[in-house]
């Protein structure tokens, strides 16, 4: 079992505890009023991967080389220079997009940018954390101590660690707002969104995009709807088409206490790769754990992280000092 599942696994037990009532949980966090987010509607997505090679060039990350040949697209699952994949369901004669049976469908994995999310939560320097108006999860690398807590925690996978490098950094989808891109503090949308053609990847307040994705999930199949591109406010840029049969679930609605991005398909979410997850957050859990364990005391956890900081810091002034 990797250290990962392992903890992974203590979390799930530590679930169990939480449902028995042996420990006191708080609730999940409730999204912000003005959160932004993602809707994906794999019914849209082409399977063009312009999104894949826009989010590498705007985050300035490398592309995927195999043998000679250099691809920006080409990435099988999120990486430390991958933050955004599109991958392929399919099933028998592959004939119909966005069936089950017989049929294909496209899919997106990248950061869910969690209502409440676990490697926020976990952090013990708070070296990730949720932007107060818009709920980004964002990261500050100078501050942190590389304990990969972060990676445990998250239900999806996907905080990357750059083991190959001594100075590492843990890596993920900042909705390209980090320091130097900026894109959403200047008003402009994310790459992914930016480029793609169809309005599949779509950018909105996580209110707006919960109500579009009602919307169409109460079409009739073959109704005309009207899908906007870029932001879902666009009623400029926009065009018809005959509704797809959806799956009556909006993925990211309710899972572990909601997220920021959120899916729609033709094809069962689980089979597209989406984990099948409670509502609890991840972090309530956690959180109700640790104030039940250490009521009153000072959580070993915590003075180790203060610890490590420490030792962190006076690491990188003596590299500095070595320079
Ligand atoms: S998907 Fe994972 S990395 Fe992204 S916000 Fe949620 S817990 Fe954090
Ligand atoms: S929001 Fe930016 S960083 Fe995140 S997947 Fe899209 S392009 Fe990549
Ligand atoms: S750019 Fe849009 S249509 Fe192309 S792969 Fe990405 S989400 Fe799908």
């Amino acid at each position: 079992m990797k250290r990962r599942d392992f903890i992974k696994a203590a979390a799930g037990g530590a679930a169990a505890l939480c449902g028995a009532g042996s420990v006191e949980a708080r609730p999940n966090k409730e999204p912000l009023e003005n959160a932004v987010g993602i809707l994906y509607d794999a019914t849209l997505c082409v399977g063009c991967k312009a999104c894949v090679r826009a989010c590498k060039e705007i985050n300035d990350l490398p592309p995927v080389t195999q043998g000679e040949e250099v691809q920006y697209d080409a990435s099988r699952g999120v990486t430390g220079a991958t933050y955004n994949v599109i991958k392929v369901y399919k099933n028998g004669t592959s004939e119909v997009k966005d069936r089950e049976i017989d049929g294909f469908s496209f899919a997106k994995k990248s950061c869910m940018h969690c209502v409440d999310p676990g490697c926020v939560s976990s952090c013990p320097v708070s070296a990730m954390t949720k932007h107060p108006v818009t709920g980004i999860v964002q990261y500050n690398p100078d501050t942190c101590i590389g304990c990969r807590n972060c990676m445990v925690a998250c239900p999806f996978n996907i905080p990357q660690y750059e083991f190959h490098d001594p100075r590492g950094q843990i890596q993920k989808c900042f909705f390209c707002n980090q320091a130097g891109v900026d894109r959403i503090s200047q008003g402009l949308l994310p790459g992914c969104v930016d480029v793609c053609p169809t309005g599949a990847t779509l950018f909105g307040t996580r209110k707006d995009l919960l109500a579009e994705a009602k919307r169409r999930l109460a079409a009739k199949p073959g109704e005309t709807l009207t899908y906007p591109r870029g932001r879902v406010t666009d009623q400029v840029h926009t065009h018809e088409k005959a509704a797809p049969e959806y799956q009556q679930h909006i993925y990211g609605e309710h899972e572990v206490g909601g997220t920021q991005v959120m899916h729609i398909a033709g094809v069962p979410l689980k089979k597209l790769g989406m984990p099948e997850l409670p509502e609890r957050s991840y972090a309530s859990i956690a959180e109700g754990v640790q104030h039940t364990l250490y009521k009153g005391m000072i959580a070993p956890a915590i003075a180790l992280a203060g610890l490590a900081y420490v030792v962190k810091r006076n690491t990188s002034q003596s590299d500095q000092d070595d320079e």
